[in-house]
């Protein structure tokens, strides 16, 4: 990839949007101007049959303005109901900008476990799979009115990071009140240069993010760069820029201010590796040939070719794949608990309703989760 990549090189764009970008705390209300310039940049990826997501921060100010509460910290559960207000407000103006070029917007909120528990996280991912699928822009955000501090992201840097690599996105764009990364606090008479790339992040770099004075900790370079380290380690690049500029996504396509993160790896290759290399299998599927030879042509392993289930495992567990000579073929996330792994095998996935009283998935292992010898 050359220097600078452009969001052009994306196939799967995650886009987060910070508080104050979205909410005018001094008129008390959305900017719905910039919210509007900002979803013309997203339909026009949109169009171009990217995949777009959206981590949009917002519910808590949005929340203040519509109840018009005075300045000053909220306690902790003020600032939950102030969240649940405002979560309503934000979710209708992304639906109906977005519904203006007609696309869907698809209300995601998550708390830290969906993403940090196998299980859960397969959830979330396939359902936000679902929305890409069917074209809508998933609009996600932590799910404030319920998170309280030992189950809380608490920033939507590192929570979009972790969208990010759980839906295999290509690039993370950090989209707030700062332009990029300066190489020292970019204060008034300082020298303070952008650093435009960032080929890895070092302890240099973060000494950098330690010491630019724009903003605090939450939310601020300090959290970016965490951010920047969790996308970058499983194959995801990551642009921050400024968005108090309209347009915002056509101004990094233009070359306007900003700092890329690269990352060495891409996603689907760095996700392959966790499966193959850290998760100790709970048990084994034997399949036969013709399973083996759809694999080798990259279909995913549903139940029919699925002979023998051996081990206790439960969805999302780490299973070794064999072939019919017992050798192993590759290693995969299964979808199925064992149980009822062994009630579906051989079987058809159009029969899965039928067999185990509820619609799993049509495969076994999907793809994605597989990984075959010499991968
Ligand atoms: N989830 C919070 C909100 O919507 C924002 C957290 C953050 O800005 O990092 O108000």
């Amino acid at each position: 990839m050359s220097k600078t990549p452009s969001l052009k090189d994306f196939r799967r764009i995650v886009i987060k949007v910070g508080s104050s970008l979205l909410v005018d705390s001094a008129a008390g209300g959305l900017k719905r101007d910039w919210l509007v310039s900002l979803v013309s940049d997203i339909a026009a990826l949109h169009a171009d049959k990217r995949d777009v997501l959206v981590v949009s921060s917002g519910a808590i100010a949005l929340g203040r303005a519509v109840l018009k509460l005075p300045r000053g910290a909220l306690r902790l559960e003020e600032a939950q109901a102030a969240a649940a207000v405002g979560q309503i407000a934000l979710a209708r103006c992304w639906a109906e900008v977005l519904g203006a070029h007609n696309i869907a917007a698809g209300q995601v909120l998550l708390t830290l476990g969906d993403t940090e528990e196998r299980r859960r996280y397969l959830n979330a991912r396939e359902t936000i799979d679902k929305l890409l699928e069917w074209r809508a822009v998933p609009v996600i955000n932590e799910n404030d009115t319920v998170a309280t501090t030992e189950i809380r992201y608490g920033d939507n840097d590192r929570l979009a990071a972790r969208v990010a690599t759980m839906t295999s996105a290509d690039l993370l764009v950090l989209l707030s009140d700062i332009d990029g990364l300066y190489d020292k606090p970019p204060t008034a008479g300082s020298n303070a240069s952008l650093v435009p790339v960032v080929p890895r992040i070092t302890a240099a770099i973060e000494a950098m993010a330690g010491a630019s004075g724009s903003e605090l900790s939450r939310g601020g370079m300090v959290t970016k760069i965490e951010a920047g380290k969790i996308a970058t380690t499983a194959g995801t690049h990551m642009v921050i820029a400024s968005g108090r500029v309209p347009n915002p996504l056509q101004a990094i396509m233009q070359g306007g201010p900003c700092t890329w993160f690269l990352t060495p790896a891409n996603p689907v290759t760095a996700r392959k590796k966790w499966i193959a290399g850290s998760l100790e299998p709970r048990g084994a599927l034997t399949i036969d040939a013709g399973a083996v030879k759809a694999l080798r042509l990259g279909k995913s392993l549903l139940p029919a070719g699925v002979v023998k289930v051996e081990g206790t495992f439960g969805r999302g567990d780490a299973v070794i794949v064999r072939g019919p000579d017992g050798h192993e073929a590759g290693r995969g996330l299964i979808a199925y608990d064992a149980d009822d792994a062994d009630k579906i095998k051989g079987r058809s996935s159009a029969d899965v309703m039928t067999i185990l009283g509820y619609a799993g998935r049509t495969e076994m292992i999907h793809r994605d989760d597989l990984v075959l010898g010499g991968e």
